[in-house]
């Protein structure tokens, strides 16, 4: 393991290993079991976002660690919410981060496979008098719950006879009964100051349609049930989830160790660990909040560039690797904290930084005229792929008379400690030549149409007549004869405030009116065989990637991905 990436859950794992706890165990066909086994367990109600994606680098990266496995396991066991295409999403999603459930032994799993063993361990657990059927109709069984100062009542159906119990559980699965009118407790303690431990509900009738199981089943288990045996069954180690379920645990380990009573799993029985949830600033990490923000269209789907899914930040142009590198420099916490939108944001310039091949773009277009350059003529200009990687090759373009410069590089009257082109001032054009404004023409409205320039022959880059110029400015353009025009989508945060939701603020108050601005650029001629998912250094301007979406052969779309640096907020 990664020192740099310890955390507390790895101080649990190390201290479980040099105790030998998880050591003996096999499956039932007698093979050793690997000594950490975790699982990743999205319900298939959503897209994953950001926050999910903590989690998934957090249990699949301890299982790659210590060479254990980590199961990809829906938690498909509310039949109302969940479909498969979010099942398929999900599955695209992990496999993009680059995780793989196949590793030791590990497997792609569904809750609904296990329907018939819940069943079975619920049956147990009525026959054994740890559990019964409540009759109460749900407003009593509100009402006699009590509160966090009041214990609660017993309900009068708790001591009904477990034969009883276990008949009306059964005529429950036959469909004989009405949604709510019976309901299967766990019979724990009615007065525990604890309210999960207050004879929770385990089994409930829904007469529902499941998208794995169809119509085969009327009842279905509760989370808080169903979680455990799903870890117990797959015999995992360490089970991790968010701090919220901290008060859960107790009927976690309650309902593992009656099972292991009656002889349904052996010990040591999975533990549950909690950990804090991923709270980024500018985002928002809530499935039914992002759900709004597709159905009222503020975004372009869930997989606009600027959504916080990872559908969406794939699109962005993140990288599965700055993700895992986000993930690694947040660490794991005990308690919740904001983490600031620039660390995910910083990974993906350090990722890219690297790996990104350099290109020229001008994303705010103004001509450029070199007066005394050949009519009709071009020169090759050539620059590194790469400026640190020699290695990578060199790409070329051609400089002709007309050119394409960004606006901010021309000034009439030039402010202070501005040293691009105004007239009479001398730069450099980037792997061109040294060029001497003259002037620019202007429309009737006094708008700069063009600027012109004269350019000293002798002074290319890569010649030794260069070292003659001393110039300051260095600017970067394209030939307008031959630049690609395309398409660029200029990507922001999404909110403007930190905390689009915090303390019950209405997040659509928080939108940033910025985020999205569509502009025609001019890039460097070889963007044209750009692929989808290609990303690029536009220099000067920041990492961009052609968009997987609407890129078209020969006709690259491209969404900035982050700037060159965090200028946020200054
Ligand atoms: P729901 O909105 O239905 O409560 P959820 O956000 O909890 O769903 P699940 O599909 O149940 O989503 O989550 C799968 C796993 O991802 C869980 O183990 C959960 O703890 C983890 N997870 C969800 N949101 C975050 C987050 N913001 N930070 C870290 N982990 C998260
Ligand atoms: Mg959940
Ligand atoms: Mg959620």
């Amino acid at each position: 393991p990664n020192p740099a990436s310890s955390n507390f859950l790895r101080g649990i794992i190390d201290s479980d290993l040099a105790s030998g706890k998880h050591t003996q165990r096999k499956d039932q066909s007698g093979q050793p079991l690997p000594t950490v086994i975790t699982r990743f367990p999205p319900e298939p109600n959503g897209y994953l976002h950001i926050g999910h994606a903590k989690s998934i680098c957090l249990n699949f990266g301890l299982a790659r660690d210590y060479a254990g496995r980590c199961n990809l396991r829906f938690d498909d066991t509310n039949p109302t919410k969940e479909e498969q295409e979010y099942v398929d999403t999900i599955i695209d999603s992990v496999q993009w981060l680059g995780f793989d459930w196949q590793d030791q032994g590990g497997e792609l799993r569904f809750a609904s496979d296990y329907f018939d063993q819940f069943y079975a361990m619920a049956e147990y657990l009525i026959t054994a008098g740890h559990a019964y059927v409540d009759s109460q109709s749900a407003d009593d069984m509100a009402k006699n719950r009590g509160n966090f100062s009041e214990p609660g009542k017993n309900s009068p159906f708790r001591d009904r006879p477990a034969e009883e119990s276990l008949d009306l559980f059964r005529r429950m699965k036959a469909g004989e009964f009405k949604d709510g009118e019976h309901i299967v407790r766990a019979k724990i303690d009615m007065a525990s100051p604890n309210m999960n431990m207050r004879d929770p509900a385990i089994y409930r009738i829904r007469h529902a349609h499941h998208h794995r199981t169809g119509d085969k089943w009327c009842v279905y288990p509760m989370y808080d049930f169903a979680h455990p045996l799903e870890d117990a069954i797959e015999n995992v180690t360490h089970s991790i989830c968010t701090l919220e379920f901290q008060d859960h645990r107790p009927f976690y380990d309650w309902v593992l160790e009656r099972l292991a009573e009656g002889g349904f799993f052996t010990k040591p029985l999975p533990n549950q660990y909690e950990f804090a949830r991923l709270n980024l600033t500018y985002a928002i990490t809530s499935k039914r909040k992002l759900l709004q923000l597709v159905e009222e269209n503020i975004v372009d789907g869930w997989d606009d560039p600027r959504m916080p899914t990872i559908v969406g930040i794939r699109r962005r142009g993140y990288t599965p690797e700055a993700i895992q590198l986000f993930a690694d420099r947040i660490g794991v916490a005990k308690a919740d904290s904001w983490i600031d939108m620039s660390i995910l944001e910083g990974a993906l310039r350090d990722d890219l930084d690297e790996k990104a091949p350099r290109a020229i773009a001008v994303l705010r277009p103004l001509k450029l005229i070199i007066d005394n350059f050949p009519e009709g003529e071009t020169v090759e200009c050539s620059a590194p792929v790469h400026p640190h990687h020699p290695e990578r090759g060199v790409r070329t373009f051609p400089i002709s008379k007309e050119l394409w410069i960004e606006q901010e590089d021309y000034m009439e009257v030039p402010s202070k400690g501005y040293f691009r082109l105004f007239p009479g001032n001398k730069v450099r054009l980037r792997y061109g030549y040294v060029v001497e404004c003259t002037g620019a023409d202007k429309d009737a409205d006094g708008n700069i149409t063009a600027v012109h320039c004269t350019y000293f022959p002798d002074s290319k880059s890569g010649t030794e007549g260069a070292n003659n110029y001393k110039v300051k400015g260095n600017l970067h353009w394209v030939s307008a004869a031959h630049a690609l025009e395309a398409e660029v989508r200029m990507y922001d945060r999404l909110f403007s405030d930190p905390h689009p939701d915090a303390g019950g603020k209405d997040f659509k108050q928080a939108l940033n009116p910025n985020s999205k601005e569509v502009i025609t650029a001019y890039l460097e001629q070889g963007m044209s065989s750009a692929k989808p998912d290609d990303k690029f250094q536009f220099e000067r301007h920041g990492y961009f990637v052609a968009d997987r979406v609407d890129s078209k052969d020969g006709k690259p779309v491209f969404n900035r991905a982050v700037t060159l640096k965090d200028g946020w907020g200054k």
